[in-house]
Order: C-alpha cells, then sequence, then structure tokens
C-alpha cells in the first residue's frame, strides 16, 4: 500500500463528528439516546432539535386540555415507570420526560435550536454530512455521523393542516388550528364551533365548554371512542400491597397490551360486535332520544383509525349538559358569521377551531441525498418499517398508532444497538438494506395497507411514503405483538442488509 493510501483525509475542523447523530428530542429521540447509553455506552452521540426544548408534540401543542389519548404505562418507556393515572396531561408527559433527561443527564446530548437542513451520504468517506441551521442565531453549522438515527416524528410541528374553504377569508372571527394555539385566545362566553372529531376535538370540547357561551363539534363524519374511568385497578391494588413501582409498570404494561391485543382482534374478527360495545357506553351517557348511529357510529371498522380514549366520558356528558353539542354535515362556506352547512343550517361562531389534522413531514423535511443523488424516498421499500433499500446507515422511528408509539421506540432501540454491535464485530462501517434475487419480483404495497388502518394524513401522504414488499423482512407490520418478537429475532445476516 503507498504511504498516500494510508495517509487518514484531513479532518475539517469546522465539522464536528459523531458515531450516531440522533434527529428530534421528542419522546423518540430521548428514548433512542437511553438505548445508546445503555447498550452503546461506547459510541459518541448527539442530538440535534430544532426546538428551545424537549418533548417533540408535547411542546408544540399547547391548547387547553392537551392530553395524551392512551394510557402512559405503555406510552412511558419501559424503563421508567409511570405512577400517575393512566391518561395523562401534557404537563405530566413533559415533566415524565424531564425526569429521564434529569436521571439520565441527557442535556448534555441534546443541542436545542438546531434544525437539520441537509444530510448528505458520501459513500467514498461512508458518513453522513449534515448541513444544519441555528435557529437563534442563524448561523450554519457542519456535522458528519456515521449512522442517523431520524426521530423527527410523523408530522409537520410548524403548521397543521387546514383545508381550504369556501369564503374563509369572509369570517370576521377567529381562525385557530390547535397545533398553533395563541395565548392570548379569549374564549370566555364566546360561541365557538371545533371542525373536527378527532382525539384533539374530543380532549378540547370538554375543557373549553365551562367557559365558553356554547361549543359545537363539527364533523363531516363519526370517529369512535373508547369510554373509561381514567384509572387502572391493577395498577392501584398493587400499591396497595407495596409492590415496587418497577413491578407495578412491567406487571400493568404486560396486561394492557395483552388487552389490547384481545381488543384488537375481536374488532378484526367480530367488528359489529366490538363496534355495539364502544357505543353502548355512549348510549348509556347520552340516552336513547339522541341519534347516534347519526353522530358516533362510523361507517369504517373499529381500529382503521386509531381510537381516542375519552376519560371519564367528559365528552359525551359536556354534550348531555348542552354546553357542547354535535353537527354531522359538511361545510359549505364560511359566512361573516359563522359556518353556511351543506344542508342549509348555519352555525354561529366568534372563534372556529380547525381540529383538521396534520400534514405528513417526510424525514424532518431535510433535504436527503445519497452520492449525490436526491433521495427519492417514496421509491425506496422498507426493511422491516425502520430502513431503506439503498439508504446506507440509517434508521427512522416510526410508531405504532393502533397501541402506544413509544412501545416502538424501545424496541427499535434494541434493534439498532444490536445491529450497531454487529458491525463493530463484523468490522464493517456501512449497512444498506437491498433486495435480494429473490426480493426483486416481490409485490408492492403501501407503507400501511389502507384497508387496514386508513386516517387523513396517512391517506394524504401514501404517495409520498416507501413502499413495503409483501413478505419478510420488507413488511411493514405496525403490531407490538408480532415485532415484539420479530425484531430481537431479526436474522442480520439474512442477505438483506449489506455490509461494507
Ligand atoms: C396531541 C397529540 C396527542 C398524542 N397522543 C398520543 C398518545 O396518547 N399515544 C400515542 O401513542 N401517540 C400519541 N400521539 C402521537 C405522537 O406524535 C407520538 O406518540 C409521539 O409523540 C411522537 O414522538 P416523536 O419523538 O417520534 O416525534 P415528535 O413528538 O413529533 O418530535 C419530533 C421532534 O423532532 C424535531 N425535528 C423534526 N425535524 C427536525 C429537523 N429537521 N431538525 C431538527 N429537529 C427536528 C421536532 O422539532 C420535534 O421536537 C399524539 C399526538 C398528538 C399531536
Amino acid at each position: 500500500m503507498s504511504e498516500t493510501a494510508i495517509r487518514e483525509a484531513p479532518v475539517d475542523q469546522s465539522v464536528e463528528h459523531f458515531d450516531v447523530l440522533i434527529v428530534g428530542a421528542g419522546i423518540s429521540g430521548i428514548g433512542a439516546a437511553h438505548h445508546l447509553l445503555e447498550q452503546c455506552p461506547e459510541k459518541r452521540f448527539v442530538i440535534l432539535e430544532t426546538y428551545a426544548g424537549f418533548g417533540g408534540t408535547w411542546l408544540t401543542h399547547k391548547y387547553p386540555g392537551a392530553r395524551s389519548d392512551s394510557d402512559l404505562y405503555t406510552y412511558g418507556y419501559r424503563f421508567k415507570p409511570w405512577t400517575g393515572a393512566p391518561i395523562a396531561v401534557k404537563d405530566e408527559i413533559m415533566s415524565y420526560l424531564g425526569e429521564v433527561i434529569d436521571d439520565e443527564n441527557l442535556d448534555q446530548y441534546i443541542r436545542y435550536q438546531h434544525t437539520i437542513t441537509a444530510a448528505r451520504w458520501s459513500g467514498s468517506e461512508k458518513r453522513w454530512k449534515i448541513e444544519a441551521t441555528r435557529v437563534d442565531t442563524g448561523e450554519q453549522l457542519r456535522f458528519s455521523a456515521n449512522f442517523l438515527w431520524m426521530c423527527q416524528g410523523y408530522y409537520r410541528h410548524s403548521v397543521g393542516h387546514t383545508p381550504e374553504w369556501k369564503d374563509m377569508d369572509k369570517f370576521k372571527g377567529r381562525i385557530v388550528h390547535p397545533q398553533t394555539w395563541p395565548d392570548d385566545l379569549d374564549y370566555m362566553g364566546k360561541n365557538v364551533v371545533v371542525i373536527g372529531s378527532g382525539a384533539t376535538a374530543a380532549t378540547l370540547i370538554p375543557a373549553m365548554a365551562p367557559d365558553c357561551a356554547h361549543i359545537t363539534m363539527l364533523q363531516r363524519s363519526p370517529t369512535f371512542f373508547i369510554i373509561g374511568q381514567n384509572v387502572n385497578e391493577v395498577a392501584d391494588m398493587l400499591r396497595d400491597l407495596e409492590i415496587s413501582e418497577e413491578w407495578i409498570h412491567e406487571i400493568v404494561r404486560r396486561k394492557l397490551i395483552a388487552d389490547l391485543g384481545m381488543l384488537n382482534q375481536v374488532a378484526l374478527d367480530y367488528p359489529e360486535f366490538a363496534r355495539e360495545e364502544l357505543l353502548k357506553p355512549i348510549r348509556e351517557i347520552l340516552g336513547d332520544d339522541f341519534d347516534i348511529d347519526k353522530h358516533f357510529n362510523p361507517k369504517y371498522r373499529p381500529w382503521q383509525q386509531r381510537i381516542a380514549f375519552v376519560p371519564d366520558g367528559d365528552l359525551f356528558h359536556g354534550i348531555k349538559s348542552g354546553k357542547a353539542s354535535v353537527v354531522t354535515d359538511e361545510i359549505d362556506s364560511f359566512t361573516e358569521n359563522g359556518i353556511m352547512l351543506k344542508s342549509g343550517a348555519t352555525l354561529e361562531a366568534d372563534i372556529i377551531i380547525t381540529a383538521t389534522g396534520f400534514d405528513m413531514n417526510v424525514l424532518g423535511d431535510i433535504e436527503f441525498s445519497v452520492d449525490e443523488k436526491p433521495l427519492d424516498y417514496a421509491g425506496t421499500i422498507t426493511y422491516r418499517g425502520l430502513m431503506f433499500t439503498g439508504v446506507p446507515n440509517l434508521v427512522e422511528v416510526f410508531g405504532y398508532f393502533r397501541a402506544s408509539w413509544t412501545l416502538r421506540v424501545d424496541i427499535i432501540g434494541d434493534f439498532v444497538c444490536r445491529l450497531l454491535k454487529h458491525m463493530d464485530e463484523l468490522g464493517v462501517s456501512v449497512v444498506t438494506p437491498s433486495l435480494r434475487e429473490e426480493d426483486e419480483r416481490m409485490t408492492l404495497l403501501p407503507w400501511i395497507d389502507p384497508e387496514d388502518f386508513n386516517p387523513g394524513y396517512l391517506q394524504r401522504s401514501l404517495d409520498v411514503l416507501p413502499k413495503q414488499g409483501d413478505k419478510d423482512p420488507w413488511r411493514h407490520s405496525p403490531n407490538y405483538q408480532l415485532e415484539k418478537k420479530a425484531l430481537p429475532a431479526a436474522d442480520l445476516d439474512d442477505g438483506t442488509l449489506k455490509y461494507s
């Protein structure tokens, strides 16, 4: 070997290098950092985060009553016991995440106010070259990393999804999206219309109802809800027996995961029975005279869209009390004083809240390229819903929708750490998912099967998301029961991961 060949490339001092770079300090990024510290303590890593604080979703959403819609025993990490009521408000979730950061001294790894704008893979240097902008100073910074751990979430934080309706500009009141909630919004004694009936609307309405003159949930079509008390009897019983919080966390998680698995199965096998079970408690609160079928009986099967938990039925008690109401109709146009509906009816409003969901964000809106070719993300095929063909050294965390998002954060954490250790053992520095000859002709399917799960924001974005195959490991299985066994057992040398 010539002297020139063994000489190392000159190090560019203006570029900071890390073994692993985590994008985002939301619940996924914080979880990723924990797993790296615990399982790969020798890896040097950094988290780059756009905002001035951690929390992602829980930092962004400031609307009244913002809360989880799944239980915190499973939405919390497996390594940090949850000790409160199952459904938690935003501040409680932020405290929990803050404790994880403090317990593990994670702040030293997080660079806040750093937005990544570009990520370019260099095959010759076997690393990602990252460009970032300091939000506070506008300074342009450069990083490089062997491995990218994408924890950027699934939607654009800066702005929510608001459809264009006719004559919106004629409305004289305020139009607000829950994702960009203004600090000065005064709704005391006002008439409010909330467009949408997802988890956000179901949270906002009971939280605002006591202060408004009246609040109306306007929906095009109904949504399923699960009503239950915000308690976990198993956890409470174990606490009475002075069982340790670590044990309670583990036992309650297992029980909730088993219950959820059963609920999913019943919804699949006996959809009409599941439908009736979900509607029964709503009928009990609203009574026989209320048109439940029109307003709360969706056309889709239970679990084809996420089902929001409504603690203590607060939304329905608000409707029963007359402070809130539900209207199922379509918007024709906005007027100066509210909304004209296609049925010809009108809704008077001082404030209109568009709880109409998200816009998907593809890989953090970062400009990606691989060896100077712009990345055609939609043209890739996913490896197990976490890596992508032709994209080296990159894992993306896309959590569950039917189960808690974080269950997948933990098992992907294990997978990434196992993969990094495996690469060290092999003495390689690049891993790229690639189709084997026998995979070349497999049937390609959308990222998520719309027949299985079909919320609006996913339907709107299927054309910009990767494809999945019809066989393993090219399937994206959004099913914790299957993945908790499949991911730890995944053969890293089955020929689908190419190392160099
Ligand atoms: C109101 C609300 C309630 C929810 N409740 C539940 C629930 O109860 N259970 C459940 O399972 N799921 C729930 N979800 C879904 C929720 O989004 C996920 O559970 C989870 O919070 C996603 O976490 P994340 O860290 O992957 O992404 P996010 O929370 O979206 O965080 C991503 C972070 O990455 C940063 N980032 C993105 N791009 C860049 C970039 N280019 N450069 C630097 N930083 C970047 C963002 O600033 C952000 O801080 C809820 C969602 C909402 C909106």
